[in-house]
């Protein structure tokens, strides 16, 4: 009955929409995940809290859902361009490490943090290197197609033909072609792309550049935006329901996504896009050049020089549900101190009715009004996680609901249980 009542907010059109799964009950869910070179912070920490909240939703919905989150452990280049050192690599080469031991280690390091955050591990987490045959295919089919070309040993996605023969490139941010055209950084002639917008889908490894596949093109490794659409089409088909990320991703990284799927498929790859916004650290953007870069450990333990305390993992989770995943979180030691209050304020109020149910007694005289009061909390709360799983509303409503049942006696008819994916373990 609840699940006819979801909506949710489509970046793609810019609206809410009723959610309508391609072949329910079935549910297609792929969310970019880490790229696997240095510790998680709160920025993975939103995103990762956030899908796991409509996973859980959509499960509670009793909808079948496989959930695939992919580790980028390959071909995300620093500052996410087309030229540059790969990410792992420079970190290999800073640590002395190879580059696998990196992306293991940090691979490691990203699932124990999560599974802290009590999130749950998607049904598949598909690596990029161990998908390199399907992004070659990939390729293939998007050189057939006559949307990409060769040039050195470097295979670039043609966004001009693109967009004249076969969909707007930008639909999804809302970027026109013609301005990014003019407001690209690279001048002719100092890179071999026909234009600067296209991007590069295979790129020829230079002979310092540490991990390296053999191609009919050249020996390389594939562009970083290949390998969500060959990963999400391997496991979740051509056209999936859900595609999410952080806000940040949506361009250059989905729009390239649209039109890899598009140039390939001849199919949007999802139908419904999500973006959760970003953390702001006392209103400033997280940077590492602006000394308030705080990873998730180091929150945990209080270590760095701008946190007055440690805050646990579920003081955290909770914190990030205090806010709804598409509105920015201003991080502060003094936001997380009544996150930590409310939080345990929540739980302990929880805990009290877990205990008043098991003392009831069935002689008490029912408060009719009482009765009705909870029934419209419960259901205010459900509406706000309908209404594009506004958990920050939904928070708010128990709240309410915890008022009145410290005062109702006999909660046995009451089912708590869908209470518990906010928090509980
Ligand atoms: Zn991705």
């Amino acid at each position: 009955m609840q699940s006819k009542k979801l909506k949710i907010y489509n970046t793609l059109s810019r609206t809410k929409e009723i959610f309508e799964p391609i072949s329910p009950p079935n549910v297609g869910m792929y969310v970019c995940g880490p790229t696997v070179y240095g510790d998680a912070h709160l920025g993975h920490a939103r995103a990762a809290v956030s899908f796991d909240i409509v996973f859980r939703y959509l499960r509670f919905l009793d909808y079948k859902v496989r959930y695939v989150r992919n580790i980028t452990d390959v071909g995300h280049l620093e500052a996410d361009a087309d030229e540059g050192e790969d990410k792992i690599a420079k970190k290999a080469k800073l640590e002395q490490l190879e580059p696998m031991e990196v992306a293991q280690q940090y691979a490691s390091s990203y699932h124990r943090d999560m599974e802290l955050l009590n999130t749950i591990r998607p049904s598949i987490e598909p690596r990029a290197t161990g998908h390199i045959p399907e992004q070659i295919k990939l390729i293939d089919e998007i050189i057939a197609n006559g949307l990409a070309y060769v040039v050195n040993g470097s295979v670039y996605f043609d966004v001009l033909k693109y967009n004249k023969e076969e969909k707007q490139y930008g639909i999804l941010s809302g970027r026109v072609v013609d301005e990014l055209m003019s407001g690209s950084r690279e001048l002719d002639g100092q890179s071999e792309k026909k234009n600067p917008v296209d991007f590069a889908l295979w790129k020829k490894a230079s002979p310092e550049h540490l991990m390296r596949w053999e191609s009919k093109w050249s020996v390389g490794f594939p562009g970083w935006h290949l390998e969500c659409t060959a990963m999400s089409s391997k496991y979740l088909g051509d056209k999936f329901d859900i595609h999410g990320g952080g806000m940040d991703l949506m361009f250059p990284h989905h729009e390239c996504e649209i039109a890899q799927s598009n140039a390939s498929h001849h199919t949007d790859p999802a139908k419904y896009w999500m973006h959760n916004n970003m953390i702001t650290i006392n209103g400033q953007k997280m940077g590492k050049s602006l000394g308030n870069f705080i990873t998730l450990q180091q929150l945990f333990h209080g270590d760095h020089e701008k946190l007055e305390q440690a805050y646990s993992p579920m003081t955290v989770r909770y914190f990030i549900l205090t806010a709804h995943y598409r509105s920015t979180l201003d991080f502060s030691n003094q936001a997380l101190q009544a996150a930590q209050k409310g939080y345990k304020k929540l739980i302990n109020g929880l805990r009290i009715t877990s205990q008043l149910k098991y003392e009831a007694d069935p002689e008490v005289l029912v408060d009719e009004n009482n009765v009705a009061q909870i029934e419209k909390s419960i259901a205010a709360a459900f509406d706000a996680m309908n209404d594009d799983f506004n958990t920050a509303q939904a928070i708010g409503h128990l709240f309410n609901l915890l008022k009145k049942l410290t005062v109702f006696i006999r909660v046995n008819c009451i089912q708590l249980s869908w209470v518990e994916m906010f928090m509980i373990n």
